[in-house]
């Protein structure tokens, strides 16, 4: 495996079919194959995920494309950072095996249609403030398990819904791939890295603080205090902070991502949205300190 590894250069390929056939092929070897959805302008954030992969499977395929069809607003789609050659670059320095670079008529046709019975998941909190992202979401996952067919995949904590949406649609699908959630990258102040951080301003970068600030706050008022009370001193808190437009801070049971408002759960998480002048940042926590991240 590791000999592999070593000889290993990033092999690239922009079609299904290609993709498809070349990991049959190692899959007939024997290789487990591991699998890193994206959409590019990578950072430390997935970088992890590559990591991670690279430590449970013999080969690493990271996916980079910009689904169209979870982006409920069309300029935000148009706006989206693209950095190929830099990405290429942090590829091959982590040792990425494969990439996978689909344009997007590789990936859609025009007459598609696609519905999945989220229950609540897309009716909650971003599925809420995003009609339609969950959907989308779940269409080009679904679209990249069916091409890649990997033994396990690899997501964020950092987007803590759609690790739920994930989850729920294999299930739901009887689709045979382990998802593995990696812990949340922060930069050294704590800001949750994200590739849309760069749009921030150095005024709003500080500004952004505000949502890290407000999770720890959160841990630690949950250590003694009630969820009501934790939540009602947390939204005051972020009221008061300058260039913050909350969209929701709540706490939930991680597990059944349902509302919490009694200390009933094994695993509780506080989840934030908001927007920093045009720029939209999400974030989470454990509240368990045990759970860190
Ligand atoms: P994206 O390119 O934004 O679609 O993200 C691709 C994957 O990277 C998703 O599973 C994200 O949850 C994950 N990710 C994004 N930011 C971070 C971060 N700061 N730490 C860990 N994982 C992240």
């Amino acid at each position: 495996m590791t000999a592999f590894k070593s000889n290993c250069n990033l092999k690239i390929f922009n079609k299904r079919e290609d993709i498809h056939h070349h990991l049959n092929n190692l899959r007939s070897a024997g290789k487990s194959i591991g699998f890193v959805p994206t959409m590019g302008a990578l950072h430390a954030g997935h970088l992890s995920l590559i990591e991670a992969a690279r430590n449970k499977t013999d080969v690493v395929v990271c996916s980079i494309f910009v689904n169209p069809t979870q982006f409920n607003d069309k300029k935000d789609l148009e706006n989206y950072p693209r950095t190929l050659k830099e990405d290429l670059e942090k590829l091959r320095a982590f040792k990425c095996d494969i990439l996978f670079l689909p344009e997007v008529e590789e990936m859609y046709n025009s007459s598609e249609i696609w519905k999945i019975s989220l229950g609540d998941l897309d009716k909650i909190l971003e599925g809420k403030i995003r009609p339609g992202h969950y959907q989308g979401v779940t269409q080009i996952v679904n679209k990249l398990f069916d091409t890649l067919k990997p033994d396990f995949a690899f997501f964020g904590q950092k987007d803590y819904q759609q690790v739920m949406v994930i989850s729920h649609m294999v299930r739901k699908m009887k689709i045979d791939v382990k998802i593995v959630v990696c812990p949340i990258i922060r930069e050294m102040d704590g800001l949750a890295m994200s590739s849309r951080n760069v749009y921030l301003s150095p005024e709003e970068r500080i500004q952004s603080l505000a949502l890290y600030h407000a999770l720890t706050l959160a841990q630690n008022l949950f250590e003694t205090q009630s969820i009501v009370e934790t939540k009602k001193r947390v939204r005051s808190f972020l009221d008061s902070c300058p260039g913050i437009e909350t969209e929701y801070f709540e706490i939930f049971n991680a597990r059944t991502f349902k509302p919490l408002n009694s200390k009933n759960a094994e695993v509780t998480i506080a989840l934030i949205a908001a927007k920093i002048g045009k720029i939209r940042i999400i974030d989470n926590m454990y509240l368990n300190k045990g759970n860190s991240h």
